[in-house]
């Protein structure tokens, strides 16, 4: 038995609660409050914190959680938290809850950021922060933006039916400006009107699967022909994968 739940958090984060049978894991519990009343509510063990990245928008809420329970585990990058208790680098092996976890280095939105991929309870799950969101790619903040196409390649490798647990609740707007980008991708479209009904009524729009952002999300589609030849007639950039994921970045920051 695997259940992954959403816990909102400030404007659009997600806070994602996995419980098995041996008890529960977080990711990037930026505030505590939502989460710690469903975990008392639902009588839940909570075992340890997994974090993606630095920003106080993932992270805010551990040490009001460690105050509750001192011997959660925390994991998370190499970087200035000082409550991660384990420290992690690419290809790490982590157990929990019965889980079996891979840690993947993908720098570029902060330089620490990591995912946990596992693919050993049925489907593959994905679980990136802010760098692959629905429809959609996190800023380039501290890295560059060719180290951000390179971690989302690492990504786009994943097995086609991963499903992916993001951040972020942004795929409405993302798919806004991916219609912009492709104007007579159908998928594109049709996803959109989706989207707008799942979000009228409330409803989160994740997770998503490597699948569909392979067939709707601009920033995985740079070595498609009609990404390539648009963002070109925009912007007279080179057609090289790499030119068109910087292009369609800070198109995107202004869009
Ligand atoms: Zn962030």
């Amino acid at each position: 038995m695997i259940k992954i739940h959403p816990i909102e958090a400030f404007n659009d984060n997600y806070i994602w609660l996995i419980t098995t049978n041996t008890g529960s894991i977080v990711f990037d519990p930026g505030e505590s409050s939502n989460l710690l009343s469903y975990l008392d509510k639902n009588i839940l063990d909570l075992k340890a914190i997994f974090i993606t990245h630095h920003h106080f928008d993932h992270t805010g809420g551990i040490d009001d959680i460690l105050s509750k329970n001192k011997s959660i585990t925390v994991y998370g990058p190499d970087n200035n938290i000082n409550s991660i208790t384990n420290r992690l680098q690419d290809g790490d092996q982590i157990k929990e809850i019965g889980i079996d976890f891979e840690v993947i280095e993908i720098p570029g939105h902060t330089l620490d950021h990591i995912a946990y991929f596992s693919e050993n309870h049925g489907d593959p799950i994905l679980f990136c922060g802010d760098t692959l969101f629905a429809g959609g790619c996190g800023r380039v903040f501290e890295g560059t933006f060719s180290q951000m196409h390179e971690s989302l390649g690492k990504l786009k490798n994943l097995p086609k039916n991963t499903k992916i647990y993001c951040g972020h609740e942004y795929t409405l707007s993302n798919l806004e400006f991916a219609k912009e980008v492709e104007p007579l991708n159908e998928i594109i479209n049709k996803r959109y009107n989706e989207v707008s009904e799942l979000r009228n009524k409330g409803i989160p729009t994740l997770p998503t699967t490597l699948s569909i952002e392979l067939q709707s999300n601009p920033f995985l589609r740079t070595d498609i022909q009609e990404v390539q030849n648009r963002v070109f007639d925009k912007f007279k950039t080179n057609k090289n994968e790499q030119d068109v994921f910087k292009a369609i970045r800070q198109w995107k920051d202004s869009f």
